[in-house]
């Protein structure tokens, strides 16, 4: 499969170059040049499938052509590793958990999906596209402000040829969020760098800038925007339609099934993959993108202007973004159609206010705990849904990662899962350093 670049202006890629490098060279975004559709045939018979055979059948489609199938089929099981259950809430509205995974958010499938395909390109090419270092282990380097960090990290750990060095800014992440990429060991470095977010992203961007780096190791990223984490998350919107499919069959009811997927978005790369399952023949009637305060992609659905503005903080921090990477692939798969946008996506925008009372009347009347960015999807499907459509939510992360937040909403007391508590009981081990990019890079080529 070859990759093309949303701003047009970069040589078409192959997936391992797509992979590798991540963003083009005209800074656009790496988009499949086909989807395929998948036959009527998979979708009459899918609730009789396990969410790894529906997995492998939807990787197969992207990565199929680039990909050895055993080796494939490897990777897919691999990843995952845990569920994602369809769990119901109330009448017509079911959520689809995504934060079975190590770090209990939806970004640990991506996250491990692409370490899992980086490794195969390293075993099976004499040179990974990565330059001309000697050493040939590949070099992640990920800032984060917390989140990302942690699904990169756990994505990566321990797998063969590959270090991770996650730069975070000291003091600025929550004690749970750092537990999690800081306690890890083997080839995961924490580096705890005296600055802001920005301050780490600048380092990050320097250092792939930097020839003598450059020439001493290779050096790729794991940004969010990679094929390789955001295509992936199409496997369990796959696995919902099945196992709703599934349901509704038990129930005996009629099988026309209006199903209306509601993601809870910020950089809009969750959603945009089941806009892409959609393309290749998924059965869902609409989506809702639900937004916290930032509602750049709300406005846009009501305006047709795409106007990109500075964050506001909120609860549902996860989805602080002011200009959504992700638009630019929807834009493009749409063929740049506000009408073909607006007419299957429709968008809610919630105030923190909102957030806390739709957390409140939710555990109040199902006895379900919403985290902040669940709770926008709730909200959305409680607002927006019509008669004989039935609502999935995506609840994209646990609310034990914001257990102050959601203890004091709730009024409760969220059980910690184990395998969070066996992070914060680990030791943590980090590298101080300051913003200085020389300081950064003396650091590396010691390495
Ligand atoms: C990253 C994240 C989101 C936003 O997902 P996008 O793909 O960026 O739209 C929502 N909720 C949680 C908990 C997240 O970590």
């Amino acid at each position: 499969m070859k990759y093309y670049s949303t701003n047009g202006k970069a040589p078409i890629a192959d997936l391992q170059k797509a992979v590798v490098k991540g963003l083009a060279e005209d800074r656009g975004l790496y988009m499949p040049e086909r989807i395929k559709q998948l036959p009527k045939e998979f979708f009459d018979t899918i609730e009789t499938k396990s969410f790894q055979e529906i997995a492998y059948t939807v990787a197969d489609a992207f990565f199929g052509e680039d990909v050895e199938a055993e080796a494939l089929k490897k990777i897919v099981y691999d990843t995952l590793s845990f569920d994602c259950p369809v769990v119901k809430v109330k009448d017509n509205i079911y959520t689809l958990e995504l934060f079975h995974g190590p770090t209990l958010a939806f970004k640990d499938v991506g996250a491990r999906f692409m370490a899992r395909l980086l490794q195969y390109f390293i075993h099976h090419s004499s040179e990974c596209c990565c330059g001309t270092a000697t050493d040939q282990t590949v070099n992640v380097l990920v800032a984060t402000s917390g989140d990302t960090g942690s699904a990169v990290a756990n994505g990566f750990l321990g797998v063969d040829g590959i270090h991770v060095y996650v730069l975070y800014p000291k003091g600025k992440v929550s004690n749970i969020q750092e537990s999690q990429f800081t306690t890890l060991g083997k080839n995961i470095t924490a580096v705890e760098v005296d600055g802001v977010f920005d301050d780490c992203q600048a380092l990050v961007k320097n250092a792939f800038m930097d020839e003598e780096l450059n020439q001493h190791m290779k050096l790729t990223s794991a940004n969010s925007i990679n094929v390789a984490r955001f295509l992936p998350q199409a496997f369990y919107y796959f696995n919902a339609y099945a196992r709703m499919k599934e349901n509704i069959k038990i129930k005996k009811c009629n099988n026309d099934l209006q199903l209306v997927m509601c993601v809870p978005s910020g950089n809009f790369g969750n959603i945009c993959s089941a806009l892409f399952g959609h393309a290749m023949g998924l059965p869902i009637k609409r989506f809702i993108a639900a937004n916290n305060a930032n509602d750049i992609f709300y406005k846009y659905l009501q305006t047709g202007k795409y106007e990109p503005k500075a964050s506001v903080q909120t609860l549902a921090n996860a989805m602080d973004v002011g200009d959504p990477s992700n638009f630019a692939r929807i834009y493009d798969l749409y063929g740049k159609s506000h009408e073909r946008i607006s007419s299957l996506i429709s968008g809610a925008t919630y105030s923190d206010a909102q957030i806390e009372k739709t957390m409140r009347q939710c555990y109040q009347e199902t006895g379900y705990t919403l985290d902040p960015h669940g709770a926008c999807g709730y909200r959305a499907l409680q607002e927006g849904l019509k008669d004989g459509e039935i609502g999935v939510f995506c609840e994209t992360a646990h609310p034990a990662k914001f257990k102050e937040t959601v203890d004091r909403i709730i009024g409760g007391d969220v059980e910690i899962p184990e395998r969070l508590a066996a992070f914060m009981r680990g030791q943590k081990q980090s590298i101080e350093l300051s913003k200085d990019f020389e300081d950064f890079k003396a650091f590396l080529m010691s390495r």
